[in-house]
Formats: structure tokens, C-alpha cells, sequence
């Protein structure tokens, strides 16, 4: 268990942020745990990128978010940081707390790189369990794991199979839900799935949801899984 007065300080500065005007530009600006701040200075993580500094405080208060910004301009961060954060103010850690975060991918390298970032950042005194749902291993050593993870990186199919098959995959507790590269999920055909998935999850979650280009079905999929998100663009010419 977390010390509480550190959460308590942590949750009474998130509640101070000023996301629309603050002028935060480097992690340090931000109230962060611990854990949190070790992981990103070890990986030389200092200034934030645009999409970071305009997505996580509004994150990091459970907003949920719509965010557009160009391949390359730092979105994992944008929604590892507050994941990380928010389940861990929330303390949903431990094998009993159950899972709190699912991170859908379009693709097994993709949810391979956002795991790596995952338990880079993560590796300094957090003390979640994360997971990969991809396929290529077994499902009955997935099925395994899946019960004791509090995070959960994955393909749209594979989570879909666990959900419908996996009678210990239980997503009641569920806090947070990112879509990332929803852009190229939904081009890649994956948007039943993603229906199918959403329409399981708790309705009462976090949802941050990221993607390099906006369209039609891109806004369709914005609005079944979204609540009163804040929008969050960074233009091509930044
Ligand atoms: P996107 O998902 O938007 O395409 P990534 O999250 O993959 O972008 O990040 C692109 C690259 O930028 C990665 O190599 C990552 O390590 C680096 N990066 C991300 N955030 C920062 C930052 N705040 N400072 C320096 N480099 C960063
Ligand atoms: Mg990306």
C-alpha cells in the first residue's frame, strides 16, 4: 500500500492544476509521484512534448481526451504518465486491486513498443503488474496472467477473445481505457471489435483516446467511447 499522506498531497495538487492556462513545459511542473518522476529522468525525459503538456494535466483530472497530434510528436507519454498516475493515486495495485488500465493498439509491434515505454517509466518503484495480450503466445498462458494484471497492453482481437473466452478476465473495476492509434485501428477493420469491447467496459471510466488524423469514423468512435472530452490538437506547422 501507497502512504496516503503522499496521495493525498499528490490528489490535492492535481486538483490545483490549471490545465487551460497553466503554462507547464517540463515534467517537473507537474505533480507526480515519485516513482513516476525517477522513471521518466532515467530515461532523460525532461521537456514535454506539445501533446504532453496540453493532454496530461487535463488527464491527470480524470478528463477524458480527444487528442490529435502528427506520428513522432510523443503521444505514449501523453497517456503512460496519467495511466501510471491515476492508478496509482487511485493505489488500484496488487493482484487483488484487478485491472485498472487497458491499452488497445492496432498492431503487436505497436502494443509492443507502448509496453516497453510502459515498464521503462514504470520500473522505479511503481508497483503495478502489466501485461501483453497479442497472441503469438498460447491463450491458456495469457488466460494465466490476465487475472493479476492491473494493466493490460493489447490488440483489439485478441482482448475481444479473453473477453468473450476468459472467464477470470474481469473488467468491472476497470478506471481507464486508451485507444491509442485509434486512426489506424479503425483502418485496419478493427472497429467491431472495438464496439464490442467498449459496450463491455464499466461506463464509468477514463477514457484517452489518440490518434494522428481525424475522420468520419474516427468522430463516430469518439462518441461511443468518449464523455464530455476535451479536445486536444497539436497542428503539423508546431
Ligand atoms: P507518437 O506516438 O506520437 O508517434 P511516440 O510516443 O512514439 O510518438 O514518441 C516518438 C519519439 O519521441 C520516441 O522516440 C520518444 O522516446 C520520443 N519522446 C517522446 N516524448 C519525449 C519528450 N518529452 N522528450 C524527448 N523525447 C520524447
Ligand atoms: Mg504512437
Amino acid at each position: 500500500k501507497r502512504d496516503d499522506v503522499d496521495v493525498e498531497k499528490l490528489e490535492e495538487a492535481v486538483a490545483e492544476l490549471d490545465p487551460k492556462n497553466g503554462s507547464y513545459s517540463e515534467f517537473t511542473d507537474l505533480p507526480l509521484s515519485e516513482p513516476t518522476k525517477e522513471g521518466l529522468q532515467s530515461s532523460h525525459y525532461a521537456v514535454m512534448t506539445d501533446i504532453q503538456a496540453k493532454a496530461i494535466p487535463l488527464a491527470l483530472q480524470g478528463h477524458d481526451i480527444l487528442g490529435a497530434a502528427k506520428t513522432g510528436s510523443g503521444k505514449t507519454l501523453a497517456f503512460i504518465v496519467p495511466v501510471l498516475e491515476n492508478l496509482y493515486r487511485l493505489q488500484h495495485v496488487g493482484a487483488d486491486a484487478g485491472l485498472g488500465a487497458l491499452i488497445i493498439s492496432p498492431t503487436r509491434e505497436l502494443a509492443i513498443q507502448i509496453f516497453d515505454v510502459l515498464r521503462k517509466i514504470g520500473r522505479h518503484g511503481h508497483m503495478f503488474a502489466a501485461g501483453l495480450v497479442i497472441g503469438g503466445k498460447s491463450l491458456e498462458d495469457e488466460r494465466q496472467a490476465l487475472s493479476r494484471m492491473n494493466i493490460l497492453v493489447g490488440t483489439p482481437g485478441r482482448i475481444l477473445q479473453h473477453m468473450s473466452e476468459t472467464v477470470a478476465f474481469n473488467t468491472d473495476d476497470l478506471k481507464m481505457l486508451v485507444l491509442d492509434e485509434a486512426d489506424r485501428t479503425l483502418d485496419m477493420g478493427f472497429q467491431r471489435d472495438l464496439d464490442a469491447i467498449i459496450e463491455y467496459l464499466p461506463k464509468e471510466r477514463q477514457t484517452l483516446l489518440f490518434s494522428a488524423t481525424q475522420s468520419k469514423k474516427l468522430s463516430d468512435l469518439a462518441r461511443l467511447s468518449l464523455s464530455e472530452p476535451e479536445y486536444v490538437s497539436v497542428h503539423a506547422e508546431d
